[in-house]
C-alpha cells in the first residue's frame, strides 16, 4: 500500500492519519493542550535541540514541546494535505492565508531583495509588498497578469531577486499567468529565486504548480480547502522538506499557526474538496455557456470562455478545469451591477469565494477599492463588474437566479 501509487481522493482518506496512535479513533481527535509532558529530562534537550535545528530528529517529526511549535491535529491536517498537491512532500499551517503569505515572503526576503509579482494581486498581498515589506528596504517590480514576455524580462533583469510571487488566475479578471515560462526564466539564473504561487483559486484540484516548476503553493484554506465560509486558515506546500521546515520555524516565532480546533475543522473538509470543486465548477461552466449571450452582459469572464490565443495556451496547458469563479460585466455599468446585487435571492452579496454557497461582490467597491485609478485600468478591472464565486447549490436554480437578477 505505502508505494502503491493512488489518486489523492484516495490518499487523503488514508494518509497521514494511523488511528493506532489515538485509541484507535477512526477520525483524529482534538488535541487542545498547550504544552506537552516529556518522558524524561534527556528527551526534552533533545525535543529542543531538533525545535532549534541543532540535530537531526531520529523520526521523521520531532517530539512535542509546544503548541506555538507544532502540536498533533497541525501535523495530522499537514500530513493529509501534502497528498492533495502533486510535487508536494511537506506542507505548513497558518491561521489565515495572509499568516501563511507574509510569512513566506518575510521569510524569503532581507533589506537589500527584491520580488518580482503579477498585478492585480489578493489585496492583502499587494498591501503587504508595499506597507510593509518596501518600507524594510525590498524592492518591488510588479508585472501583468499573462504578461508572459515582460515576465520572462522582470525575472532576468531583476537584481537581488529572491522571490517570484505569481496569483494565477487574476483575481476578478482570471487572466492567466505562465507558471512554466516563470520557472524557465528563474532557472537561468545562478542566484535561483524561489517560484512561490498563489493557488487558492484553481488549486488544489484543477491547478497544480509545483508540477510546472513552482517551488512554494500556498492557499488561503479559508476558501476551498475551509469550502464552508466557517473558518481562517492557510497552507504552505512544496517538494522541499528543508523550505517548510524553515517556514514553520518562523511560524513559532511569528506565532501563527493554524490552532487545534481549526485544524481539526479543515481535515474534515479535505475529503470533499475535490467533489465540491469538481461541483463547483461544472455548475459555473453551464451557467457561464447559458449566459453569455444574455443582452444585459457586455462580457463574461471565465476560463472557458476565453478568446485570447496566448490565454488559451496558457489555460489548456496549466488547468485542468475552468473553475467557478466567473465576473460578469454589465452594459449598464455600476447601476446595472448593483440592481443585479440587490435582486439576487439565492446567491448572497458577499466577498470570499469558494465556499458551497454562491457569493456575489463588486469588486470595484469592495475587494479592490483601494487601487488608484491607473492600478485599476492596469488591471482591467472597471465599475460594470461583478465577480460571482458558484457554489454546489442545483445549477437550474442559480441560473434561474441570475437570469431574475437580469432582467431589468
Ligand atoms: C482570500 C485570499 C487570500 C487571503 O487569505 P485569508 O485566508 O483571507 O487571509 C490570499 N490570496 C487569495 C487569492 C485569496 O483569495
Amino acid at each position: 500500500m505505502a508505494t502503491q501509487r493512488i489518486h489523492p481522493e484516495t490518499a487523503v482518506l488514508t494518509r497521514g492519519f494511523d488511528p493506532r496512535l489515538s485509541v484507535g479513533s477512526a477520525r483524529p481527535p482534538v488535541y487542545r493542550s498547550s504544552t506537552y509532558v516529556f518522558p524524561s529530562p534527556e528527551a526534552a534537550e533533545r525535543a529542543f535541540a531538533v525545535a532549534l535545528g541543532k540535530i537531526e530528529p531520529e523520526r521523521e517529526v520531532g517530539d512535542l514541546i509546544y503548541a506555538r511549535l507544532s502540536h498533533p491535529n497541525a501535523e495530522i491536517v499537514e500530513d493529509q494535505l501534502v497528498p492533495l498537491e502533486p510535487g508536494a512532500r511537506a506542507a505548513a499551517v497558518f491561521n489565515s492565508g495572509m499568516a501563511a503569505i507574509s510569512t513566506v515572503l518575510l521569510g524569503l526576503l532581507e533589506p537589500g531583495g527584491s520580488i518580482v509579482y503579477t498585478l492585480p494581486l489578493y489585496g492583502g498581498t499587494h498591501h503587504l509588498i508595499q506597507r510593509v515589506l518596501m518600507p524594510l528596504g525590498i524592492s518591488a517590480c510588479p508585472v501583468h497578469a499573462g504578461d508572459t514576455q515582460g515576465l520572462r524580462t522582470a525575472i532576468e533583469r531583476t537584481e537581488n531577486l529572491r522571490v517570484v510571487f505569481v496569483e494565477t488566475p487574476a483575481n476578478p479578471t482570471l487572466v492567466m499567468t505562465d507558471i512554466g515560462a516563470a520557472a524557465d526564466a528563474i532557472r537561468n539564473r545562478s542566484d535561483r529565486p524561489l517560484l512561490a504561487v498563489d493557488n487558492t483559486l484553481l488549486g488544489p484540484a484543477f491547478q497544480h504548480p509545483l508540477m510546472h516548476g513552482a517551488d512554494l503553493v500556498i492557499y488561503s484554506a479559508t476558501k476551498f480547502l475551509g469550502g464552508f465560509s466557517d473558518l481562517l486558515a492557510g497552507v504552505v506546500m512544496a517538494p522541499d522538506t528543508e523550505l517548510v521546515m524553515r517556514m514553520r520555524r518562523l511560524r513559532a516565532m511569528l506565532g501563527n499557526i493554524l490552532q487545534a480546533d481549526e485544524c481539526w475543522i479543515l481535515d474534515s473538509r479535505l475529503s470533499t474538496v475535490s467533489l465540491r470543486m469538481n461541483r463547483q465548477s461544472k455548475n459555473a461552466q453551464r451557467i457561464a455557456t447559458r449566459l453569455v449571450e444574455h443582452p444585459a452582459l457586455r462580457r463574461i469572464y471565465y476560463p472557458s470562455l476565453f478568446a485570447d490565443p496566448e490565454q488559451c495556451r496558457i489555460r489548456d496547458a496549466q488547468t485542468d478545469f475552468p473553475g467557478s469563479m466567473m465576473t460578469l460585466e454589465f452594459n449598464e455599468g455600476k447601476a446595472a451591477a448593483f440592481d443585479f446585487l440587490r435582486r439576487l435571492r439565492i446567491a448572497r452579496n458577499a466577498v470570499s469565494l469558494g465556499g458551497v454557497e454562491s457569493l456575489a461582490c463588486h469588486p470595484l467597491t469592495t475587494t479592490h477599492s483601494e487601487l488608484s485609478a491607473e492600478e485599476l485600468a492596469q488591471s482591467g478591472i472597471n465599475e460594470a463588474m461583478v465577480r460571482v464565486s458558484v457554489g454546489t447549490e442545483h445549477w437550474r436554480d442559480l441560473l434561474e437566479d441570475f437570469l431574475n437578477a437580469l432582467r431589468a
